[in-house]
């Protein structure tokens, strides 16, 4: 569309929708299905959000397909068919595209237009969404689906300008495939994203540095093509298996939760139900080995200790196999990664592992990276160096009420919501899968369509009931920050320096971020709210 004929008209929609990854597709679908006037404004030029931007070569889900997908339309799941048991990224956009066609969604989307700020003006309910373009929007309700890792940490290592290679970020991959045969590559970043890329790339550089600050905990992804008749046997019982997995922690069906604790079983026992575990693949079927891996650190370290056992029976050299063991953290207290010979990298001669624990990276020169007294020569950088999570893409926007008051402000000591949804004194905007909620501990889809939903449903509700504005309570704010965080502190999860709390950025504020008691627990949370007429929200 173009963005000088735009300027001319008077931009009035009822919802303004940010983004266009899942949450932002769903969002509109649902919302314009409503009646609602609905724009969505996505900075990228094209639909998809994390898989669009992922590109990486290895870039796949840590969540089985069958799971990882939209449920709200039985036509949809049954009719689309996904190649892998884990897709990769391509499959999934792929499949973000089949779902914006089916419901004509682009003919709503501008592309290539970031929104900068957004203020609301309390005499006409209205938000100003300022754009990029010089395009002003005005809406009454805003709903960011900005995304939880959509604002990539960029590399600010001292002399990366002088680098005379090509550098990468994972997730600002370029469109074009890029060529690594025969190229030395450095490669900075051990979470999921580097772990997944580096056997990747290992097969085509001639020689492969992987930067390691900490080790990181990997499960074998034991990815496989679909097999038909599980297929279709999950198809036949999707409505079933949708609606069971509501009730979960982690909102995904098919694994029994555990019963017993680690510590109540046998030594041989212990081993035999990690080892099953192992061999089944997929992070939650491990983290549900027992009840209280996350909880209790004793248990843990059991997990932990079977983990890393594999890893030195994996990697032949004893130095590098100890320097891949975890130890900083208990397993699963940062997201435990899922990886297709991740380890098994280590046993070839042009890969190295090169421990940046103690002093990090000095510099990076003309030629390559500088750690501890060595330059390590290098034609390629990959940074995979993770996001500003959970707050970046939502601060990035100068959000300002009508008291003037800036939601980066109020946030610079954490996130403050109610129910992860709103924040109080920013009325009419909406988070999908907001800090102090549990979307970024499930399954990502099913924690969108809930929150959309959510919105939706608040909407109409206002619609019937004549209200222009609602408002979470301040209290009810309070009382559901100290509650995410009291739960955390009831587990293990503060104990790892993860993108959860915000570690992973200098200078931001530590507060453990997402809600971890259970997706189900949380839907009951939300359930009873809207039956005692959004209680904890002031409506006008
Ligand atoms: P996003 O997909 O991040 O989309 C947000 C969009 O908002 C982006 O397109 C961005 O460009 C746009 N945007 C942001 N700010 C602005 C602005 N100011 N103006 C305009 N546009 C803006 N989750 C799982 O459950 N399972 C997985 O296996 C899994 N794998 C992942 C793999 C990777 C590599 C990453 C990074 C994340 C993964 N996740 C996974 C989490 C994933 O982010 C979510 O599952 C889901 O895709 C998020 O969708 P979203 O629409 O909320 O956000
Ligand atoms: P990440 O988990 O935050 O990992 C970033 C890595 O970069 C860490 O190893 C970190 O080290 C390192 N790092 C950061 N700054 C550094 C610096 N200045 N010097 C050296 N090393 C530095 O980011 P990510 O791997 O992109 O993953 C983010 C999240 O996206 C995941 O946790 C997951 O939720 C999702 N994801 C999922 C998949 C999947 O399998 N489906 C794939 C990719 C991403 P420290 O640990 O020391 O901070």
């Amino acid at each position: 569309m173009n963005s000088e004929k735009l300027k001319k008209i008077d931009h009035k929609y009822d919802v303004i929708v940010v983004g266009a990854g899942f949450a932002g597709l769903y969002a509109l679908h649902r919302l314009r299905g409503e009646g609602l006037k609905v724009k969505v404004i996505e900075k990228g030029s094209d639909l998809g959000g994390t898989w669009y931007w992922n590109k990486y070569p290895g870039c796949r889900c840590d969540v089985e397909s069958l799971e990882y997908s939209f449920s709200f339309c039985e036509d949809l799941q049954q009719e689309w068919e996904w190649p892998e048991k884990y897709s990769a990224q391509n499959d999934i956009l792929n499949y973000a595209n089949f779902v914006a066609k089916k419901f004509d969604l682009r003919k709503d989307i501008l592309f290539d237009t970031k929104v900068m700020a957004a203020s609301f003006t309390e005499t006409e309910n209205t938000w100003k969404i300022e754009t990029d373009s010089g395009c002003i929007f005005q809406c009454n309700f805003c709903v960011l689906a900005s995304g939880n890792l959509s604002e990539p940490q960029m590399p600010n290592f001292a002399g990366l300008e002088s680098f005379e290679g090509n550098w990468y970020h994972t997730g600002l991959w370029p469109i074009n495939k890029v060529d690594f045969s025969g190229r030395r590559v450095g490669l900075i970043g051990t979470g999921s994203s580097g772990i997944q890329t580096a056997p990747e790339v290992a097969k085509q550089a001639s020689e492969l540095f992987v930067f390691q600050r900490t080790a990181n905990f990997s499960l074998p992804g034991r990815n496989h093509d679909s097999d038909p008749d599980t297929v279709k046997i999950h198809k036949s019982q999707y409505r079933q298996r949708r609606i069971a997995a509501l009730e979960t922690p982690f909102g995904i069906g098919g694994y029994p939760p555990p019963t017993q604790s680690a510590l109540e079983v046998t030594d041989e026992e212990r081993d035999r139900i990690f080892e099953e575990k192992w061999q089944e693949g997929g992070t939650i079927s491990f983290l549900y080995s027992f009840n209280d891996l996350l909880t209790n650190k004793e248990s843990n370290e059991f997990a932990s200790e079977f983990v890393r056992q594999k890893i030195r029976e994996k990697v032949h050299d004893t130095e590098t196999a100890e320097l891949l063991c975890p130890t900083t953290h208990p397993i699963g207290t940062k997201r435990l990664v899922l990886d297709n010979g991740y380890y098994e990298i280590f046993n070839q001669p042009h890969v190295n592992l090169v421990d940046i624990s103690k002093n990090g990276i000095s510099n990076i020169t003309k030629n390559g990276v500088v750690a501890g007294s060595t330059e390590y020569k290098v034609d390629a950088l990959i940074f995979a160096m993770g996001f500003d999570a959970m707050t970046g893409s939502i601060n990035n926007i100068n959000i300002c009420n009508h008291k003037g008051e800036y939601l980066s402000d109020k946030w610079k000591y954490g996130p403050l919501t109610y129910l992860g949804l709103m924040t109080a004194g920013f009325p009419n905007i909406f988070f999908v899968t907001g800090p102090q909620s549990p979307g970024v501990k499930s399954q990502m889809i099913l924690s969108i369509e809930q929150h959309v939903d959510w919105i939706a449903d608040c909407i109409k509700y206002m619609e019937s009931n004549g209200n222009k504005m609602i408002n979470p309570l301040k209290k009810s704010e309070e009382l559901w920050v100290k509650h995410v965080t009291d739960v955390a502190n009831d587990t293990l999860y503060p104990m790892g320096n993860s993108w959860y709390q915000g570690a992973n950025i200098k200078g931001k504020t530590r507060v453990f971020m997402p809600y971890v008691g259970g997706f189900q627990k949380y839907r009951a949370k939300l359930n009873a709210v809207v039956s005692a007429r959004y209680e904890g929200f002031d409506f006008n």
